[in-house]
């Protein structure tokens, strides 16, 4: 019985080994050691890639300043051209640059490689995204391109994006649909965002290693 029982831990161990080692996880210097010289065109999503900016979305969809104690941008706040106004024009200024959103940006910047940003964001009158990237990353006048749209195919392939990171599943088949490297960005486990994130390591895509943060 014990021999049996033993036999039953090691295939569990094992399914669980495998399991695991099926992801392929990487390093931004494992990243920069496999781009060819030559400069490419790097693409990064923005929410929970290069910013942590759950706090504003989590305002939008859970305040109750409405009337009544209601949500002041409705049953849809995603919807709500206010919400994105809001977000876009102000709460920007409590999202938080992520490290590795930050080491990812600087090791391209270093290469000398186009950066450009592709977020399915609605676009809004008031955008103070452009100016907290810079802020936060160093880059001037960004190219931010904000597709009010989930698919982001058509995005990735005009911008000529050779490679391209985010934290959704949606992202990387986006991505791998035009042929661009697609890099999966972990959520940080503070993220309020359940979106699109179901297979993370099991579309084929690499993994950034520790990239919570
Ligand atoms: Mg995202």
């Amino acid at each position: 019985m014990a021999g049996k029982f033993r036999i039953v831990i090691a295939l569990i161990s094992l399914f669980a080994v495998t399991a695991c080692s099926r992801i392929h996880y990487v390093t931004v210097e494992k990243i920069r050691d496999s781009l060819p010289a030559q400069q490419v065109v790097a693409g990064f999503d923005i929410d929970d890639t290069v910013l942590f900016s759950s706090p504003g979305f989590y305002y939008g969809q859970f305040n109750q300043d409405g009337p009544g104690g209601s949500n002041k941008y409705g049953s849809s706040p995603l919807k709500s051209a206010v919400f994105w106004n809001d977000m876009n024009g102000q709460f920007d200024n409590f999202s938080i640059p992520k490290k590795s959103g930050r080491a990812l940006i600087e090791m391209h910047k270093q290469r000398g490689d186009k950066i450009v940003f592709i977020s399915a964001r609605d676009s809004s009158k008031v955008n103070i995204v452009p100016k907290i990237i810079t802020q936060c990353f160093g880059i001037q006048n960004p190219d931010v391109m904000l597709t009010s749209n989930p698919d982001k195919t058509s995005f990735i392939k005009a911008r000529q994006v050779t490679i391209y990171y985010g934290d959704s599943d949606s992202d990387i088949t986006a991505a791998q649909k035009v042929n661009a490297r697609p890099i999966r960005v972990r959520r940080s486990h503070l993220s309020t965002n359940t979106y699109s994130y179901d297979k993370v390591g099991e579309l084929g895509e690499e993994v950034l290693r520790d990239s919570e943060n």
